[in-house]
């Protein structure tokens, strides 16, 4: 699908009086048209498709063998650090050595939820009682995030402070300055490739920045949340900032915590996880580790390493994957210029990879758009969902997520979300005027 011409528009702020009044009673037509359709669309969680998931369907019948390359019977207890051939595939494709992997269960939330708890209970290697004795723990909280970090936070009492993100990353002067003074900010968030929402990649000068950075925390962790570093839209296909290494180098090399996993690669429900660290703080992770576990599903280990071969595999596969998604996303953008190029109330991302557009509306009509969207049977995220406890100060940010629903479907949903962007857009200006 081609992006139409920038098509020249006043924007709505300019409008006359009159002229708004008429834009206004358009939308309103259209959107009465777009409700009496009774639609039942959903945009609000980056899943994937049938269609991709099916590309996994091999996993079905895999493995061919019980054993694994040395030998061991994958279908037996041990070898906490997960199979070491999947560990090599996944060292290469996220440019870390082996020995810095581990490889566990389907969800690398779980993997995040579960340092975290290793953190409130037992403090990291070089802290000297668990975070949890601290009068407070805050986290930095690059913002628009990933909701389910936030929650993860909000739970365990963490208390978090926000910053921008930008086309390359978290703002770092405004994370250097949380950092410096306060002891009691112990960690950030960072989804380095393709951030949810927004599509950023984290530069290498960023990354750099955040590895080398002074914090008043000895034990403070950047939770290195990898988890669309194969995920690319188009051919350019962007490189995971190298946050180990950069850590490493700065003296720093307990900072970064890295996760990633398969749940967008093979079967969201069935893939496998990874985690990968500084050998201080692997050896730290497998030691409280091996009191919840005796070892990990390493049939599904060996299951996926015959799936996919090797790093090149995985690389293969993401093409398929990007051959369904990448005409969706592009749908979004379509439907989005053609309903609101020029009328200077919304901004959107035109993301190189991931699951997500960030879609930015007027101030203060988020919640609105989302609520007529919902009445005209077209459910989005809520609004405010990408920021601390569901508040989005400006009340401005939208995520879409266009993976799940079919190309058609994508493209029906989003002609009505441009009208409800209008729509509310042209109500809030047309009652200052
Ligand atoms: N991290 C980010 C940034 C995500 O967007 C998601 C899912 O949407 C996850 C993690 C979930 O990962 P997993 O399925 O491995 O638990």
């Amino acid at each position: 699908m081609s992006i139409p011409p920038a098509i020249t528009r006043t924007p709505l702020a300019d409008l006359s009086e009159t002229d708004l009044t008429a834009f206004l009673d358009e939308r309103r037509a259209e959107y009465a048209a777009l409700k009496a359709r009774g639609l039942a669309l959903d945009l609000t969680r980056g899943k994937p498709s049938s269609a991709q998931l099916d590309l996994a369907d091999r996993l079905l019948e895999l493995p061919t063998t019980t054993r694994d390359r040395a030998g061991a019977d994958v279908r037996n207890y041990g070898g906490l650090d997960g199979l070491a051939e999947l560990r090599e595939i996944f060292a290469e494709l996220l440019g870390v050595e082996p020995q810095q992997v581990v490889c566990g269960g389907n969800s690398s939330l779980t993997l995040m939820w579960d340092v975290l708890a290793y953190l409130l209970l037992f403090g990291a290697p070089e802290s000297t009682q668990g975070w949890s004795q601290d009068e407070k723990v805050t986290f930095v909280c690059p913002v628009p995030g990933y909701d389910r970090h936030f929650s993860m936070l909000a739970d365990f009492g963490i208390e978090m402070v926000t910053v921008p993100m930008h086309a390359d990353g978290p703002d770092v002067p405004a994370v250097e300055a949380l950092v410096r003074d306060d002891p009691s900010v112990k960690g950030m968030w960072v989804v380095p490739t393709y951030a949810n929402p927004s599509g950023a990649v984290c530069s290498q000068e960023v990354a750099a920045a955040l590895a080398s950075m002074p914090t008043a925390a000895p034990d403070f962790r950047i939770f290195w949340d990898n988890a669309y570093a194969f995920h690319h839209l188009t051919e350019e296909e962007a490189k995971s900032a190298d946050i180990l290494t950069l850590s490493a180098a700065s003296g720093n090399p307990n900072r970064p915590l890295m996760f990633a996993s398969t749940s967008k690669i093979t079967y969201a429900g069935a893939g496998v996880s990874v985690f990968a660290a500084s050998t201080e703080n692997r050896t730290w992770y497998l030691k409280h580790l091996a009191m919840a576990a005796i070892g990990p599903d390493k049939v599904n280990h060996l299951r996926h390493v015959e799936f996919f071969g090797s790093a090149d595999g995985v690389r293969d596969h993401m093409r398929r994957h990007r051959e369904i998604i990448a005409p969706k996303f592009a749908a979004v953008d379509v439907a989005l210029t053609s309903a609101l190029e020029g009328l200077g109330v919304a901004e959107w991302t035109r993301p190189t990879g991931g699951y997500f557009v960030n879609l930015d509306v007027l101030d203060g009509t988020a919640s609105r758009v989302v609520q007529l969207a919902k009445e005209a049977g077209i459910a989005l995220t809520p609004a405010g969902a990408s920021f601390p406890y569901g508040q989005d100060p400006r009340d401005r940010n939208i995520r879409l997520a266009p993976t799940f629903p079919s190309l058609e479907q994508v493209e029906t949903a989003m002609a009505g979300v441009g009208t409800c962007v209008a729509l509310a857009a042209a109500e809030k200006l047309a009652v200052g005027v």
